[in-house]
Parts: C-alpha cells; structure tokens; sequence
C-alpha cells in the first residue's frame, strides 16, 4: 500500500508538485512556480523572498511535507520549465535529507534561478542523462527512477518512472508524442512498453488539453510555420521582430536557421533569452554558434540596437516579450523605450500563444492596438503547443496501461475531461481514475 499526494498545482496551471509516500520514504515530483503571482510580485519588489512568494501563492503548499521532513528523499525533476522547477530554490533547503534528480539541462537553468534568487542550494544535485536511470537510497531500501525521454517544449524532458516495490509510479508532466522534434529523438516508445510489460501502477499525467479533440501536431509542424512566415512573405527591406519562449530552443533553431537562409543575421535580445542560451551551452546541447549573436545587458542591447537600427534589413530580432510582459524587450521596443522603433510595414511574428491569464491577454490586446497604430504587421500564433491533446492522453494510456490514473497539471476544467476519457477507456470512477485537486490523497491498495 502506499500512497500518491496531489500537492499543487492541481487547482491551477503552475506550480506543479506531487508526492509518493512509500512506508518511510517520500519522493516528491516537481516543484514549481504559479507564474502569474510571480510576475504581480516582480512588478512591484525587485528581489522576491520565499515568504513574499509564498504570500502571494506562489509556491506549492508544502505543509504536508515540511510535516515530515526527514522522510522526503528526492525531488525528481522533469524539465527546465519554470512551473516545474522554479519553486526548487525557495523550498529544497527545507529538506536537507532530499536530493535533487534531473537532466543536464534541467540542471544548467536551476543552477541560473538559484544565482539569480541568491540562493546556494545545498542539497546533491544529481545528473540524470536522458534515457538513463538513478538511484535514490531511502531509509531501508533502494529505488530505481528512470528519466525516460519524452517530447514537450523545452530541452531533455523527462517522463519518470519510479520503481517501487509494489510496482511503477510513472510521472508524465509535461509531454506531447511528437515523432518529429525539431531537436533530440522522439519518444522512447520501447521503454515505455517495457514499463508496461513491468506493470504500471499509478500514471499521473499531464491532462492541460484532455479536452480538444487532437493529437499535438509536431514542432516539425511549427518549423514549417516558421518558414512560411518568414520566407514565403515579402518582407522588403523592412525590420523584422520574432518573439517566442526564451526555453524553447527547438523553435530558436527553426527562427535561426531561416533567418539565415533570408539573408539576415539573428540576433537573440533579452536576459531569458541568453539565460536559457546559456544552459543549453553549460549542458553541451546548444545548436547555436558565432552565427547567433546575443545580447543580455541592458547597455549591450541599446549600443547594439543603435546599430541594428542603421541597417534593418539586415537582421531578425528575437526577443523576450511574446506575453506582452511589461519590461520585456519587445514591450519597451514597442513603447519606444529603447533605440530602435518599430515603423510602418515592420513584421512582428509572435511564434507563441497568448497564455490564457487576464493579465497575459490585457497586456497583448494593449500591444497589438501599439502595433496596429503604428502599421505594424502581426503574425501572430506561428506556434504548435508542447502539451498533448486528448489522443495523445488516449495513446499515453493505451501504451502504459496503467492500473489507475491521476490526471494533473490544472484545474477541473482540465481534469475532468482526462477522466471521462478515462472512464470511457473503462477505468472506475475513484476506484482507478482519480479525480484530485491541491492537498489531497490516493491510496494505492
Ligand atoms: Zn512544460
């Protein structure tokens, strides 16, 4: 017997974290920012403490754990995604007997946010390469936790699945079964139907889109958008802006290779731009060299964007921004805050979607109406989501063969649907397909 704790973030999207409790060991899932309380906070204090974060809910609720602390063992992380990661170096302290578990990458960016939160994260961190496996020692016995390689949005996602005594608990946040990624190998369907044939106990998983009617299409799909947008339409001498996900380097690389293929010099602007850059160096994956310039301080993007302006057609800007999030380069580019404004006929490509926060959607309708009055071309939506549809759920499933199934990553909206998928698939109502929201358990007979 043993028991599966839905902790946060299955109330909202963000701030993921779950928990297996097995006899004397916990091992915890996750660790994540709920980012829109961080940006409300950024907005107003420059440095936020754990206590302001955790004031204004940004942190997962830990109290069941802090609880126990000596019983926590590992937190096992599956990607560099902030709603999944960020929370680490305002809560992992609180468990000096936990170690943390992730890939290069994954590692790279945490090791960025605990400089940036001046945080020295004192607890092991453990290497996992993609498609590997680790051990984590609990207090009478040995676990195996495979870091399986899965396709998402940002660099090595990991699915993982923890081997236990009493079977595998497979955590599957976040994911879509994408058979052409743009960069690294499609998913590790062989592994997965060995973890079938080993018997699945428990799969938590990602349920954000359970209610389209899709399979994801692939970042292969994207690429190709990309490449219509910017080498079908004739963008004259005109300058030309792209904004997308500072940690989505799949869909920097289709941005950088058709940048190059028009003739014009990429040129990556902003912190989180360089910052994700930058780990995907540290981890030995970055697919960019000296042909991608990048500018990080704010003196070196005005000095250089002075430049920039004097020659136009000679450049695409990537930039932070595609949330219209007030401070980022294209919003201050757009407000006239920095030495290069946009004019007429200038194309602005938003490889992104707008992420559904009241806050998100204002501050975009606020950009657009800028941009349409100073004639501004929009792309907008050149982008293919990272989180699959209800037939990737239905494949996920049908691949691992779960016992019982917890859908996670958001609200009931979003859980609701992955469980009358579910129940059609013939899973049991709270007997096998688990209906959670923040703070609750499943036990595992
Ligand atoms: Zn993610």
């Amino acid at each position: 017997m043993f028991k599966i704790h839905t902790l946060s973030g299955y109330d909202e999207v963000g701030k993921n974290m779950t928990a297996v409790e097995f006899g004397d060991d916990i091992f915890v899932f996750d660790c994540g920012l709920y980012l829109p309380a961080v940006i409300d906070l950024q907005e107003s204090t420059k440095q936020p403490t754990p206590a302001l974060l955790r004031g204004v809910g940004a942190l997962p609720n830990d109290d069941f754990l802090f609880k126990q602390k000596e019983k926590v063992r590992a937190f096992l992380i599956t990607h560099a995604h902030l709603d999944h990661v960020g929370a680490i170096p305002y809560i992992v302290q609180r468990y000096p007997n936990a170690e943390i578990f992730a890939t290069p990458f994954t590692i790279e960016v945490l090791k960025t946010l605990a400089r940036d939160s001046n945080t020295n994260i004192k607890n092991k961190i453990n290497i996992v390469q993609p498609d590997s496996s680790c051990i984590i020692k609990g207090k009478n016995r040995s676990y195996t936790a495979d870091f399986v390689n899965i396709t998402h949005s940002t660099l090595q996602s990991a699915l993982i699945a923890l081997h236990t005594p009493e079977g595998v608990v497979i955590y599957a946040n976040d994911y879509k079964l994408d058979n052409n990624p743009v960069i690294g190998a499609p998913p590790n369907y062989k592994k997965l139907k060995e973890l079938a044939e080993e018997g699945v106990r428990v799969l938590i998983v990602d349920a954000l889109y359970s209610g389209d009617e899709r399979k994801t299409l692939s970042e292969k799909i994207a690429r190709a958008m990309v490449e219509e947008v910017l080498l079908t339409v004739d963008h004259k001498d005109h300058a030309i802006v792209v904004s997308t996900f500072s940690s989505h380097i799949a869909r920097l690389k289709s941005i950088v290779d058709f940048s190059l293929k028009l003739g014009r010099k990429p040129v990556l602007i902003g912190r989180s731009l360089a910052k994700y850059n930058e780990a995907a160096k540290s981890a030995g994956i970055s697919p960019f060299g000296k042909e991608v310039q990048i500018l990080n301080f704010p003196n070196q993007v005005k000095s250089h964007l002075k430049q920039i302006d004097k020659n136009r057609k000679d450049y695409v800007l990537i930039c932070t921004g595609h949330q219209a999030e007030p401070g980022s380069i294209l919003d201050r580019m757009v407000s006239g805050k920095l030495p290069f404004t946009l004019k007429p006929h200038d194309s602005v490509i938003f490889s992104s979607k707008v992420i559904p926060t009241p806050i998100n959607q204002s501050n975009r309708a606020n950009m657009d109406k800028k941009l349409k009055l100073q004639d501004v071309r929009i792309f907008d939506n050149v982008h293919v989501s990272g989180h699959g549809g209800r037939e990737d759920l239905r494949d996920m499933i049908n691949l691992l063969k779960p016992e019982h199934v917890i859908p996670s990553h958001g609200g009931l909206d979003k859980t609701i649907p992955a469980i009358d998928l579910a129940k059609k698939m013939g899973y049991k109502f709270e007997k096998t397909a688990h209906l959670c929201q923040d703070q609750r358990f499943v036990m595992i007979k």
